[in-house]
């Protein structure tokens, strides 16, 4: 296998970044605002699609009319006449974060608008290069409602990361919750392109608001959380070597790939393995044959060749079952049953789960209620800050409304439902409501 380990680290760079536009296209001053868009050169880079929508915002417009007066009529006749006329929605518009014709056309005339020319960076091929954009990326924008929340309280600009685009990434890195992708309220899937001057993280629909509190008692498993983890470390290799050198090729990957399969029994050994039927496997590596991939199911299949073989490998159980011990034992502290894994040398928890199932199954559900410990510490100290607000404007004779209270702490928090409960208690405790 570890020839196949080898392939993924060979996957090359193919040639240099897209040139400048040309001349003609730079403007002296720039039509629209030169906004720059956010964390650039990190895996929380804004999308194309989101940076239009911000675009729009912030020139007081909906990002609609926006994409239907300034962008579609400056594209070259064929594009104008490519674009769907209900372009704002569709899996369509999703498409102008991948690699096609039309993302080359719109980015040239938002280099026109804005004078910036480092548009590609917000595209998908600026982290898994010239791998086939099909199936990459999501029909509807998801999004993560705690980080809404977060960005909020804190005072962070709203905006639609890349990585709420992708299909293959499904929790958040951050706050490990699902993405979500229906609306809360109305359940509908969101808008690519926003309809109206509605604010960032509201429904494209119905307009309410799509962050949540975290909640850290959604069950993500174990096993989810660490293959998520491995997809988005691999994912920041491949944006660094992007980055550093320009467009990645998988043709190497392919080809290393192939000399591997024609081992004696390459075919079936590799199909039991992972998995994939060995038909599939001759059509990634026949060049004649168009056929590409998904990055999803490349992660798979390069996730399952990396986990060594049980029978090869000889698990060392007593210095496993000591640091699983220890960490039933630590009385500061309850790690995650990934984070002892990786302790151990292990990428992910599956080698202890299957050795130590008890173990792991008792540090796992100590982690949880440490997490839900945690949670509720919180929850009791905006409790109490609100009663002190509440109590100190009282006594200062200033009625304690909500809009008053919520000058005197974080951005957004009495947004949430426990700080109006707490906000609620501790009227009626000063006697205001009963
Ligand atoms: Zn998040
Ligand atoms: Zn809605």
């Amino acid at each position: 296998m570890s020839e196949v380990q080898q392939a993924l680290t060979v996957v090359q760079i193919r040639n240099s970044w897209p040139t400048p536009l040309p001349e003609e296209y730079v403007l002296p001053r720039s039509r629209l605002y030169d906004l720059a868009p956010y964390e650039m050169g990190t895996l929380w880079c804004e999308s194309l699609t989101g940076y239009i929508n911000r675009l729009g915002w912030t020139h007081h417009v909906p990002p609609h009319a926006l994409v239907a007066q300034e962008i579609v009529p400056r594209l070259d006749e064929h594009q104008r006449l490519a674009t769907p006329v209900g372009v704002f929605g569709t899996k369509w518009a999703m498409s102008l974060n991948g690699a096609g014709v039309a993302t080359k056309s719109w980015m040239k005339v938002l280099g026109y608008l804005t004078t910036r020319f480092d548009f590609y960076l917000l595209t998908l091929p600026s982290w898994v290069g010239d791998l086939s954009p099909r199936w990459q990326l999501r029909e509807t924008p998801a999004w993560c409602p705690a980080c809404l929340t977060d960005w909020q309280t804190m005072g962070h600009p709203l905006y639609q990361p890349l990585l709420w685009m992708i299909r293959i990434i499904t929790i958040c890195p951050r706050h490990k919750i699902p993405l979500i992708n229906h609306c809360f309220h109305c359940q509908k899937p969101q808008l690519v392109f926003a309809p109206s001057k509605k604010r960032p993280g509201e429904c494209t629909s119905c307009g309410q608001w799509l962050g949540k509190e975290t909640n850290s008692d959604q069950d993500v498993s174990e096993e989810l959380v660490s293959w998520q983890e491995w997809i988005w470390e691999r994912l920041k290799e491949l944006q660094a070597a992007s980055l550093a050198a320009g467009v990645l090729t998988w043709e190497p990957f392919f080809r290393h790939l192939a000399r591997y399969l024609q081992e004696q029994k390459g075919y079936s050994r590799l199909a039991q393995a992972t998995g994939i039927d060995r038909t599939v496997l001759y059509r990634w590596v026949d060049p004649a044959d168009a056929y590409s991939p998904a990055l999803e199911t490349i992660l798979k299949f390069c996730y399952v060749c990396r986990v060594p073989h049980r029978q090869n490998r000889r698990l060392d159980r007593e210095r496993c079952q000591l640091a699983l011990h220890a960490a039933l034992d630590d009385k500061n502290e309850s790690p995650a049953l990934s984070h002892v894994a990786q302790q151990l040398g292990y990428e992910d928890a599956r080698q202890l789960m299957y050795h130590f199932p008890e173990e792991c199954k008792l540090v796992a559900q100590r982690a949880k209620a440490y997490r839900q410990q945690r949670k509720a510490q919180r929850l009791a100290q905006v409790r109490e800050n609100i009663q002190q607000v509440v109590c100190s404007l009282h006594t200062q004779g200033i009625y304690p409304s909500l809009h008053k209270v919520q000058a005197f702490l974080p951005r957004g928090l009495m947004k949430s439902p426990e700080a109006r409960e707490a906000w609620h208690d501790a009227l009626r405790e000063q006697g205001y409501e009963s």
